[in-house]
């Protein structure tokens, strides 16, 4: 039996549907289902039992909770607010219990009815996410106290849906490292718009609509965390497997933002007598900058307190939203897809039910535009920095950000054009995404912000803009005059205020090198990377998109090491046809223009599943069903990806390699499928079929494996993962799972030797081949060719230039004697090679 509960008449009236009330807010129920009632007396009293939550100031809107929860908005005729308390004398106070029939307010209907728009009186429930308006009376007179409403918890709903199979459960683990932070809850809620299913994220105790981007970053979820999905409806089995697979494929294969690990501030307490001309912060987007003070103090933005009517506040506050989102949008097509990421978040929070619910909810009970939205954004703002994680508390500023744009919206004003000198090293309390995007980046030399975190949007920016930046400096920051010469020094977090000349010259002199660098590694990007004695290191890209290819192509890659397949098709339900996929990689060839592609074939299962290739549940999936292993099982998909990747022209561009190889027998069973499509396709000349070497069994039978297979390249990342037994999506061992520990260098190293045996090209396609660090110890095992992100290519060009092979075999030796990956680390720093990038010029 589903439950049901009542709510009496507040009024002695006459009641009428609500779509029949003078004003679209309540006519089309945008805060709630409920009743209209026409009063003929001039007492409002209790619907229910329960408290009364709030009494409006002025009077004309009351709201109480009933004992059960249901949230009732009582608000005396229409556009009320502007009597400004006149007519009404409150009876009641918020916080107060009531019983059914209590008087709450009295007031006079003549004056309401010459003075406002109208004397109906609007009946609301306002949490219909927890209710739902099963029945009411219309079109009769009521009494105060006759039933008015029925009502059906979403609960029961549930329950009632459950009984004819309609509600679906099921856990997720999410693995990104930053948790269901703004980005994520964006993509989740835009995946949740789409269904028709009502769906939650419940996380501990705590439940939050999956349409709702705020709600879902309140429940503080961190990566490493299992939340459970849950959709009541129709199509509830299939809604929750939709966002399974947004949180599995979607989010927790994002990048990690690009800011750098929080530090914790040594900031000088008030007792200690520091001088000015220092200020120690945190790292936020690396680099040198020496330039003038140039201080952003923001005014506030004036809101008016005086509420024109229901209709006119919710007008106003729709157009606002209306103008921000389309400016957002405008910067978002002309931004970087960094800017682009966040831009979207912004604009899912703009269109958050629950914030723009309570902002309209308070417009009801008689707030101005301004105040409603201030006090819907700031009511969030508040939850995010109480859950005592860091990277949401820094979410927070987005939802400040909007705030602040909202209302200068609303007030009419434009964001006032801040004209920089140049070199301007901006100084502010904090800093929001949109006004670090408003400003011109080619004058910014530098950011420091006397509060703000490490991993906030704006650090995130300043670093993909290339502006370096120091984050929670302290309010002393906000001391220094405009105009005074500073020193930012991103990578150290410093501030230095006012420097002695020598300091000047110091940081010029480095600023100098840095920019000097910085030319010669572009210039000779394009060039074929050779050490200094000779010897030939290919640097090439690894890829996932044809977008990726294009930029591999044009900051100097030779090639694509590792063409990410299952990345082309992430977001499909079904297995892409031959034709498709080989209309894609013959899109990644071209845009390679003729250089070498490594096609990886289908990596899925462990942390790459695919919605399309259901496998089977498994206890441990990093050890079960994955890599080649799936290719195998599935040996038609095989098949089919194989046909693909030998239809691209011309042929031989794209050779083939097989992921999570372990044994012999996996090779020569895809070898097999390999020749036969060849034939089959009438190719000229044998397949080149590679292996990636990410398993211990296949580093230390490296020997046994080049003697079949045609090159060997070694996934760092995987190598990592098997050799240290540390799960590489397990946040808690992030800090320790590092590929320079010497067990893994001697995998690699058993690798090489093996490759070269047979005179097989070895190269590294895991993160590794990126790391700078790694770069001379990886050359001093044996490894010939590098494959890393596209944006590393000219810096490791430029390395590789510098290195010679015995320095190198030196290295390795002692790198792989070492007892940590710690050890190997300071080793390389000890050394003196340039294995950090330059200082940002
Ligand atoms: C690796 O494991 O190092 C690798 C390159 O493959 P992926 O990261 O795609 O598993
Ligand atoms: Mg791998």
């Amino acid at each position: 039996m589903t439950q049901t509960l009542t709510l009496f008449s507040p009024l002695d009236g006459w009641a009428a549907p609500l779509a029949e009330t003078p004003d679209a807010v309540f006519a089309e129920r945008m805060l709630g289902d409920g009743v209209a009632i026409d009063p003929t007396g001039a007492l409002l009293c209790a619907p229910c039992d329960g408290v009364v939550l709030s009494v409006h100031h002025t009077g004309h809107a009351v709201s109480v909770r009933s004992v059960s929860g249901v949230e009732v908005l009582m608000h005396i005729g229409l556009e009320t607010v502007g009597l400004s308390g006149e007519g009404f004398e409150v009876l009641a106070a918020a916080g107060q219990p009531v019983r059914v029939g209590d008087a709450l307010v009295r007031f006079d209907m003549d004056i309401i009815a010459r003075r406002a728009k109208s004397l109906i009186t609007p009946v609301i429930v306002t949490n219909g996410d927890a209710f739902f308006v099963s029945t009411h009376v219309e079109g009769r007179a009521v009494r105060v106290g006759d039933p008015l409403m029925t009502l059906t918890p979403m609960s029961a709903m549930a329950a009632a849906e459950a009984a004819a199979g309609g509600e679906a459960r099921r856990q997720v683990a999410v693995t990104h490292g930053h948790g269901l932070h703004a980005r994520p809850a964006a993509v989740l809620a835009n995946a949740a718009k789409g269904l028709t299913a009502v769906t939650h994220v419940e996380f501990g105790e705590r439940r939050a609509s999956a349409r709702s981007p705020v709600a879902v970053m309140s429940l503080g979820v961190r990566g490493g965390d299992v939340v459970t999905l849950s959709a009541v409806g129709e199509d509830a089995v299939a809604a929750v497997e939709v966002l399974a697979r947004v949180i599995e494929d979607q989010i927790n294969a994002m990048p990690a933002a690009v800011a750098p690990e929080p530090e914790v501030p040594s900031q000088p307490t008030g007792a200690q007598v520091v001088p000015l001309t220092t200020l120690k912060g945190v790292r936020a987007a690396p680099g040198l900058a020496i330039g003038a003070a140039v201080r952003l103090d923001e005014p506030e933005i004036e809101v008016s307190l005086v509420a024109s009517g229901v209709t006119e506040e919710t007008e106003a506050l729709e157009a606002a939203i209306a103008a921000v989102r389309g400016q957002i949008a405008e910067r978002a097509r002309a931004g970087s897809a960094d800017q682009r990421a966040i831009l979207d978040a912004h604009l899912a929070f703009l269109e958050d039910p629950e914030l723009v619910e309570a902002a309209r909810e308070a417009i009801c009970r008689g707030d101005s535009a301004g105040v409603a939205w201030r006090g819907a954004m700031q009511a969030h703002v508040a939850v995010l920095e109480g859950l005592g994680d860091q990277r949401l508390a820094e979410r927070a500023d987005d939802l400040k950000d909007l705030e602040r744009q909202v209302l200068l919206a609303l007030s009419g004003e434009a964001a006032a054009e801040r004209a920089l000198p140049d070199n301007a090293i901006l100084l502010a309390e904090d800093l929001l995404p949109s006004q670090l995007i408003g400003l011109d980046a080619a004058r910014i030399a530098g950011i420091c912000l006397a509060r703000g975190g490490p991993t906030s949007h704006v650090a995130i920016l300043a670093s993909t803009l290339n502006i370096p930046a120091v984050v929670a400096a302290g309010p002393r920051v906000m001391a220094v005059q405009d105009g005074a010469l500073l020193i930012l020094d991103g990578d150290a977090g410093l501030l230095q205020v006012a420097p002695r000349p020598a300091e000047i010259e110091a940081a010029q002199s480095r600023l100098a090198q840095a920019r000097a660098r910085k030319r010669t590694v572009q210039a000779a990007a394009h060039e074929a990377a050779r050490t200094a004695d000779g010897v030939r290191i290919e640097v090439f890209a690894n890829v996932a998109s044809v977008a990726e290819a294009r930029a591999a192509a044009a900051t100097g890659a030779e090639g694509c090491g590792l063409l990410r397949t299952e990345f082309l098709f992430l977001d499909r339900q079904a297995a892409p046809s031959e034709d498709e996929q080989a209309r894609e990689y013959q899109a990644v060839a071209e845009a390679l223009a003729g250089r070498p592609v490594i096609v990886r074939t289908l990596d899925a299962g462990g942390d790459k599943p695919l919605a399309y290739l259901p496998l089977p549940p498994e206890d441990n999936p990093a050890l079960g069903l994955r890599g080649v292993r799936v290719g195998l099982w599935r040996p038609d998909l095989l098949k089919t990806q194989l046909r693909a990747i030998l239809r691209t022209a011309p042929e031989g561009q794209c050779r083939i390699m097989l992921p999570m190889v372990a044994s012999l027998s996996e090779l020569r069973a895809a070898r097999a499928l390999a020749d036969g499509a060849a034939a089959e396709l009438g190719c000229a000349s044998r397949p080149q079929v590679g292996i990636m070497v990410e398993t211990p069994a296949a580093a230390v039978t490296a020997d046994l494996l080049a003697a079949e297979a045609d090159f060997l390249s070694i996934g760092t990342n995987d190598l990592s993962q098997y050799a240290l037994a540390m799960d590489r999506t397990n946040a808690e061992l992030a800090g320790q799972i590092d590929a320079l520990h010497p067990a893994v260098l001697r995998l690699i190293g058993h690798a090489a030797a093996g490759g070269a045996k047979h005179g097989r090209m070895v190269a590294v396609c895991g993160a590794l081949a990126s790391d700078l660090a790694a770069v001379p110890i990886l050359i001093g095992l044996g490894v010939t060719e590098l494959s890393g992100a596209a944006s590393a290519v000219p810096e490791i060009k430029a390395l590789v230039r510098g290195l010679t092979l015995p320095a190198c075999h030196d290295l390795a030796d002692r790198a792989i004697n070492q007892v940590s990956a710690e050890a190997v680390r300071a080793l390389t720093l000890a050394t003196d090679l340039p294995l950090q990038s330059g200082a940002q010029p």
